[in-house]
């Protein structure tokens, strides 16, 4: 796992695998930590790196509801959770669906050594809505769907951070998964659009943080990809720079689900 300092008040995460990001974030004595990394000894080392750093954890916040970002229970088992009212309604749905699909991925993988993951309670937020962070910060909560059907884009003005969930990765094609949608997801480019505006650095949910320069040229690479794919089909043109066998393997699921 990488840890990256962006600034004095936000540290990134990335995992080893899909280079899955986990954001902590602080302002005075209160401190956010946004979605989380994968293996056990990446949740393991996330307590006591962020106690030396002397970042406080007030609570957990995840970007949606799938698995591989909900795991922040597992460092940090006392915490709060928060999540858009999509991903609060998903989870309400699909009970049990995070902790099955943990099962699975540390099966196929060999993975030992998990405790088992509550997310039997969490708090719903309202997107669009914010949330306090200490007596002086406000982080923004969006709505940020497409991608599944659920999800939320954090802006933290006063750091000019955004997480911005499952959009704008540099390592991956757009997913549309299960219950999302490519209208909603090109609506959410749109919306990112100005929020990257607003930001100086942007952390997607796969991939290392990105300058908004950057994250404006995905952002029109991965439209012009999902316009594309809502013409063509499997003739769509992958992104450059992913066009793995990873991502072509995105890019056929993408072509099953859009099929109408
Ligand atoms: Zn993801």
């Amino acid at each position: 796992m990488r840890a990256l300092a962006l600034g004095s008040d936000a540290i990134v995460f990335v995992s080893r695998i899909w280079q899955t990001t986990c954001t902590a974030v602080r302002a005075n004595d209160e401190g956010f930590v946004i979605d989380s990394p994968v293996f056990p000894d990446e949740l393991e080392a996330l307590p006591s790196v962020l106690e030396q750093a002397a970042f406080p954890v007030s609570g957990l916040l995840a970007t949606h509801a799938d698995w591989d970002h909900l795991l922040g229970r597992l460092a940090f088992p006392g915490a709060s959770l928060g999540c858009a009212e999509s991903t609060a309604a998903r989870l309400q749905s699909e009970l049990g669906g995070a902790q099955r699909a943990l099962r699975q991925f540390d099966e196929e993988n060999y993975v030992e050594g998990r405790t088992p993951l509550s997310l039997a309670a969490y708090q719903s937020l309202p997107a669009p809505g914010r949330l306090g962070l200490g007596p002086d910060h406000e982080l923004e909560v969006h709505p940020a769907e497409g991608h599944t059907a659920d999800g939320a884009a954090f802006l933290l003005p006063w750091l000019g951070v955004l997480v911005c969930g499952d959009y704008l990765s540099p390592v991956e094609i757009p997913m549309i998964s299960e219950g999302g949608s490519l209208a909603a997801y090109l609506a959410t480019l749109e919306l990112l659009r100005e929020l990257v505006g607003r930001a100086q650095t942007v952390v997607p949910g796969h991939g290392g943080p990105i300058a908004p320069a950057r994250a404006l040229d995905l952002l029109e690479q991965d439209a012009t990809y999902l316009e594309a794919l809502d013409r063509e089909g499997p003739q769509a043109p992958l992104p450059e720079g992913r066009r793995t066998a990873a991502q072509r393997a995105i890019h056929e699921r993408n072509v099953t689900q859009t099929k109408r």
